[in-house]
């Protein structure tokens, strides 16, 4: 409804003739989804939500025309019903650091002087007129940036694979294919900051000796394309990419690929065949993309989260970033909150917070007053965090410790009322539709396993179903080729491990 409100308030301004004082801007997500269209009114920060046309009306003629607040507009808080004015106050912001969110919510997307007006393509000029390739991707291994598509392999380490390989050209991807249910941490970026994408592409792309950027997103994130293809518009405009790039001798650019929404092809080898028009299946590796990725060359992927981290890091240095976060895992980290979840929307927190403080501090507890039960983390690759260990502290080792895992970043909470078994059976039947079939103990084993689920479910499952899905998911974990079949019983896994009661209820109670 955002548009419709933007159409309302200017025509509205220009009614009571207060265009002279009041401009709106459209911005990109400021994370707050549950509350949006959000309107934020400066000076003073003060922040609207919830916002429909017929609001737009009152607040030209009430806070606009006479600066009388409209109080019944102001984000009320779900628990205690505390009114803040400003967004500065407000819980759900309070608790976050926003690095790769940095400008979302604050710039309008679309002009890139905005980015520029917010230190945008310093750190790019820096690198191109001070910098060698090797002194940034050492700065860049300093800053401890591990990648946040959901491997937390360290940037710096990755940058160099690239760098030292010896055939040509080279390529720089970025994986914008984000896939997960629930996910939409990458969308936010490339639709609310586009440009922080292509400066820190361009960048790779001078540290690795790429000078061909590559951008895979789904089609079904038509605004960020639009987003995208603007930004790339502008850039080369102004010179920001294409020949020369700052009067260096150094040239870049970058087109898009648009990916048809396979899961499997946010899997690296298998998004660079999608990329180049082949079936996305995954390949064996090695050969790691370093060596031999787009038209078989050497080729440096990173995903939209990762990028967006460059820039920052470049212009505050290495020692800042690597102050932030956990002794192994630095930085900060985007959580897409969703679910049973009174603040569904979209966070950044230093790695380190507990899952305690998102949800209840950031994310305002569970609706309606009922029980916190468990947290799916990593999307269908991932596995469910009970009550018990809502102190555990999101950092790659932590999560990794108690079974889950961190993936890019989609945080799905589910209440007392909430069966395991069958969101167990529906992250397993995701990924069972999203296997690509290339080998067999994914296409075939996640097929059994959820024909087992399904029988479960149904009240007819055995004693003996429980071992054998123990068994398959073990067979299938270690023996298909790529992330999405290693992964894809780690929901039944740890439903099993952390909620067997349910389980047996339904197979003791036929239920
Ligand atoms: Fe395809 Fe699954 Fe094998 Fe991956 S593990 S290659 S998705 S069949």
């Amino acid at each position: 409804g955002s548009e419709k409100v933007i159409k309302t308030l200017n025509n509205q301004i220009k009614q009571h003739d207060l265009q002279n004082k009041v401009t709106v801007y459209k911005t990109g997500c400021f994370g707050f989804c549950k509350m949006g269209p959000i309107l934020l009114v400066h000076p003073g920060q003060i922040f609207y939500c919830l916002v429909h046309e017929k609001d737009a009306e009152e607040i030209v003629s009430e806070h606009f025309s006479k600066g009388n607040i409209v109080e019944r507009l102001l984000y009320k808080e779900p628990i205690e019903n505390k009114i803040y004015p400003q967004l500065k106050d407000i819980p759900f912001f309070q608790a976050q650091q926003r690095i790769a969110l940095r400008n979302c919510g604050l710039i309008d997307p679309e002009e890139i002087e905005e980015y520029i007006a917010n230190d945008g393509y310093f750190a790019l000029q820096n690198v191109l007129h001070n910098l060698t390739p090797p002194g940034v991707i050492e700065i860049m291994a300093q800053s401890g940036l591990r990648g946040r598509g959901g491997g937390g392999f360290p940037v710096g380490r990755k940058w160099s694979f690239t760098a030292q390989a010896e055939d040509s050209p080279k390529y720089v991807v970025c994986n914008a294919d984000e896939g997960d249910p629930g996910a939409f941490m990458d969308r936010s970026i490339l639709e609310g900051d586009p440009h922080s994408v292509l400066e820190a592409m361009t960048i790779a792309g001078y540290s690795t000796g790429a000078s061909q950027g590559v951008i895979y997103v789904r089609a079904e994130y038509p605004i960020a394309i639009k987003r995208l293809e603007l930004a790339i518009k502008q850039a080369h405009q102004m010179g920001l990419l294409g020949e020369n790039i700052f009067d260096s001798d150094f040239s870049f650019s970058i087109e898009l690929r648009l990916g048809a929404g396979a899961f499997v092809c946010g899997e690296e080898t298998a998004l660079l065949k999608s990329a180049m028009g082949q079936r996305g299946e995954p390949r064996p590796r090695p050969p790691f993309p370093a060596v031999c990725g787009f038209r078989n060359k050497p080729t440096l992927i990173n995903n939209v989260e990762t990028y967006a981290n460059v820039p920052i890091i470049l212009r505050k240095g290495a020692a800042w970033y690597a102050s932030l976060g956990t002794e192994k895992s630095k930085g900060t980290k985007v959580f897409s909150i969703a679910g049973k979840i009174n603040n569904t929307g979209l966070i950044e927190v230093p790695m380190g917070t507990t899952l305690r403080t998102i949800i209840y501090d950031i994310g305002g507890g569970i609706p309606g007053g009922k029980k916190f039960k468990a947290v799916q983390t990593g999307g269908p690759s991932g596995g469910v965090i009970p009550a018990q260990l809502l102190d555990t502290t999101i950092d790659y080792e932590s999560l990794s410790k108690i079974g889950s895992m961190m993936g890019s970043g989609g945080l799905i909470v589910m209440d007392e009322t909430d069966c395991m078994v069958d969101i167990a059976k529906f992250y397993l039947g995701f990924s069972q539709d999203e296997s690509c079939g290339k080998c067999t103990p994914c296409r075939v084993g996640t097929k059994r396993m959820l024909e087992i689920m399904e029988r479960i479910t149904q009240g007819k499952g055995e004693m003996a179903d429980l071992d054998e899905l123990e068994e398959l998911a073990r067979d299938i974990q270690e023996t298909s080729l790529c992330g999405l079949g290693q992964h894809a019983p780690n929901p039944v896994l740890s439903t099993l491990h952390y909620f067997r009661d349910e389980y047996l209820a339904h197979v003791q109670d036929k239920r």
